[in-house]
This record gives C-alpha cells, structure tokens and sequence, in this order.
C-alpha cells in the first residue's frame, strides 16, 4: 500500500491536471481529445482503446482488461464532458490544472474527471500487479452526459452494447462520506429519481387590456396551473434505497436516531417529522423531502406580447422528478387529472424531456465488496446507500440490466456548508490530492475483491 500511495499520487495527480487542462464545456463538448488523451495514457501500459465518435468531435473511449469469464464484468465509468466555467468568478483558471494547497483545482476537479482519473489509474494498476482477474474489467469513458448522455453512454449502449455491457458499473453519483458523528459514513449512489419536463400551454382570448372581462386571460388560467401543481402533496413513498438509508443513518448518528426511526415507523407523518428536524438541520430536512416523493416544479413562464393586450396564450415549463417504482407515464396522467378542474380543452401538453427512474438491488457481492474494502481503511465507518434526486448515465445501464452503483470514494474535505458536492458546477471545484489517492486505493481494492 506505501508503493500505491507514493506511485498513485504523481501519476493520478497529473491524469487528472492534464483532463482539466482539455476544455470539453458542452455544449459543444469535443470530448475526442479527451478521448484520446485517455486512450493514449492507457496504451502506455498496453491497453488497445476504441475510440467511438457519436458525431465530429464527440468521441467516447473504450477499452478491457480481460479476465476468465469465471465472474461477471464490471465497467468503471465516467464521462469527459463539463459544464461551463466563468474564469471571472474563479480565484484560480478554470483550465489550468492549478495545484494548490494540496488540492487540484479546476472545472471537472469533482465533476467528474477525477473519477476518470482514478478509474485509469486503478485499471492500470490491476494490469501492472498481474492481479488475475475472474471477470473482465471494462473502462469507458464518455460524451455528453451533461447534456443528457444521448450521443454518449445511450449512444455506446444502442450501437456498441457488445464493447460497453457489464454487469455491473461503478459511476459518479455516490461514494462521497457523510460526516455522522465522529465516523464517516459512506455513500453508494444504488437510486435515482426519472424526470418529466412538461410543457403546459394555457389558451385564452385576445383582448384589450381596459376590458379584461371582455377577453379571456390566458396567464390567469395558468395562474391557475401553477397553484393547482403548487399545493399538491404527491403521497409519502419509502423506496428500498430511501428505507435503508433511513435505518443505516439511525444506527450511525446519535442526532438523527430518533427522527429517522419515527418517520421508518410512521411514514405518512414524514411532513411533521420533516417539519420539526428543519429547525435544526435545515439542509438535511430540504435534502430527504424531495427523496421520499414525487416533486413538481415550475421552472420557466412567457406569456404576453404588449402592455395593453390581453394574452391569448401562456406557457410554462415544469419539472417533475419521480421515484423509482413510478412511471413517466404516471406523472403525465396524474398532472393532467390535477388540472381537469382548470380546464383541460384549454390546455395542452408537450413532453420535452424525460427519463425514467432506476434503481438496483443492494444485496450484490460488488456492495458486499465496496463494504468490506472501506472497513479495512476505516473500520469504524459506516456504509450506506442513496438515492440521488438528479440523474446520471448509470439510468442508461439499469434499464439494459446492469447494476449500477454511483462510487466515488471520497472523504469530506471542506466544512459542511461549502462541502465538496456544493462545487459540482460551483466556482472553484476542486479535489483534494489526498482524496484522489484514497479514491484510487480503495477503487483498486474493490475491484480486487470484487474480480479475484
Ligand atoms: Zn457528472
């Protein structure tokens, strides 16, 4: 382990500072040269990449290590792509793959090229100590999953599922430890939430504005939309993620045991419970709610064309985000009865955007094995799963089968208010050199334990 840490803390320190240093903001993303950056870090240690373009520029990157067949394959995945980094507002460039007080600061810092890093690192690991794996190892790192992941892992998946299929996945999502106490308890991301973008379009008449009545306001009707949509309490549901989570936190952390075992035993006063731990832990109060039922959301609205003209129409756009076990199909049926009272023959309704929810079973030898390893580098902490309220590309793997854990090991490394998840997309992301080498090392391990 002292050969690992001293070999890993150069080499994964520099992967990553290199990946920061390639610019793949998406839009547009032009992950190829990220790609190929991958593709030829690896070849240095004998890896043979592919290296598959969704479009000019957008460029995925493969490769395997191959093992018996006496095990199932695992695939490490990450995506290469970004959000958008404003330089003006960092204290370091965004793109400069700045080391500074230990930490490796830059866009991707957390988000997620430092799981590539690692996941690079842990793979050519494997090959240089000879471990002799049972199952083969898979790496793909990919476009596009800030926008959606379509000409990505859903293009990898549709036109190349015999290179990028596993069984299982480790991905972004989870890993990052949860201060309980004194110990750290330990995320694995096994759920998340499906999404509904709707677009509502409100009709109405034309008119001028010193006859209202005499028209038909079309913003007042959505007005109407939006407070039918605003005061419905979609009902309390305990997914298997949420439930275990729930009990695990309450065995780990003196403060939460109470509330969390009232609202297991008694979920439908949730809003109470919720209520009350609110006045003491606001964060984790407004962080649970939206992971025990459905939300809807007004996000966007345009109506009107003139001060003295009554509109004719009005739109607004709604996210509506579900829990694993309920449907797209669902939500849109629910919403429309929601508003039949407002007048449906006035309203219509278009899909712009949805995901479905997944989740994986926890019971598996890849939890068993991420829980055994982290007890070996920390045998007082805990391990825990969660469910994620946004989403990422394991939902394209879950829905071919595969299952899929968000492990990102990571050990808190910034007070709880600015903590590491607020500078996903934030200003100054970064990552802890210390992180990236304990990531590296307990990865190595788990696939270790997992494949051997
Ligand atoms: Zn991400």
């Amino acid at each position: 382990m002292v050969q690992l840490r001293r070999e890993v803390k150069e080499e994964v320190t520099r992967i990553l500072r290199d990946l920061i240093r390639i610019d793949t903001t998406n839009p547009p993303g032009n992950e190829t040269a990220a790609a190929k950056y991958v593709a030829k870090n690896l070849s240095q240690d004998g890896f043979e990449c592919v290296l598959r373009e969704s479009a000019l520029s957008r460029g995925n990157v493969i490769t395997r290590l191959a093992g018996t067949g006496e095990k199932p394959s695992l695939l490490l995945l990450s995506h290469l792509d970004i959000v958008a980094a404003n330089p003006d507002e960092w204290s370091v460039d965004p793109f400069g793959g700045v080391v500074k007080d230990g930490f490796v600061w830059g866009r991707g810092a957390l988000d997620m090229k430092g799981m590539t890093a690692i996941e690079l690192m842990a793979l050519k690991l494997l090959k240089r100590n000879g471990v002799k794996l049972k199952g083969d190892v898979v790496l793909a790192a990919t476009a596009d999953e800030e926008k959606g992941g379509e000409a990505g892992a859903g293009y990898l998946l549709e036109n190349f599922p015999q290179e990028v299929f596993a069984d299982y996945v480790l991905n972004e999502g989870g890993g990052l430890a949860i201060s309980a106490g004194t110990k750290n308890v330990y995320t694995v991301q096994t759920a998340e939430k499906g999404l509904l973008w709707l677009r509502v379009k409100a009709r109405g008449f034309p008119g001028h504005g010193s006859t209202p009545n005499v028209a038909d306001n079309a913003i007042l009707r959505m007005n109407k939309v939006i407070e039918q949509l605003e005061n419905y309490r979609a009902p309390i549901v305990l997914v298997p993620t949420v439930k275990q989570f729930l009990s695990n936190l309450a065995r780990e952390d003196d403060a939460l045991r109470e509330p969390f075992s009232r609202l297991l035993a008694h979920p439908g006063e949730a809003d109470v419970i919720l209520d009350e731990l609110a006045k003491t832990e606001k964060l984790l109060a407004e962080e649970l709610r939206p992971r025990i039922r459905m939300t809807i959301a007004p996000t966007m609205i345009r109506g009107g064309v003139k001060e003295n003209v009554i509109p004719s129409e009005c739109e607004a756009t709604f996210d509506c985000r579900i829990l694993p076990g309920q449907t797209v199909a669902d939500a849109l049926a629910l919403i429309k009865g929601l508003l039949q009272g407002v007048g449906l023959d006035k309203l219509t309704f278009e899909v712009v955007h949805a995901n479905e929810p997944s989740e994986s079973p926890m019971e598996t030898p890849l939890y068993e094995a991420i829980t055994s390893v982290l007890e070996g580098f920390e045998p007082n902490c805990g391990v825990t799963p969660v469910l994620m309220t946004g989403g990422t590309d394991s939902r394209f793997f879950r829905a071919k089968g595969s299952v899929c854990y968000g492990f990102h090991p990571m050990r808190p490394e910034m007070p709880k208010e600015s903590g590491a998840v607020k500078r996903e997309h934030g200003i100054d992301e970064r990552i802890s050199i210390e992180n990236l080498v304990f990531g590296t090392s307990v990865l190595y391990e788990t696939v270790k334990k997992f494949m051997t």
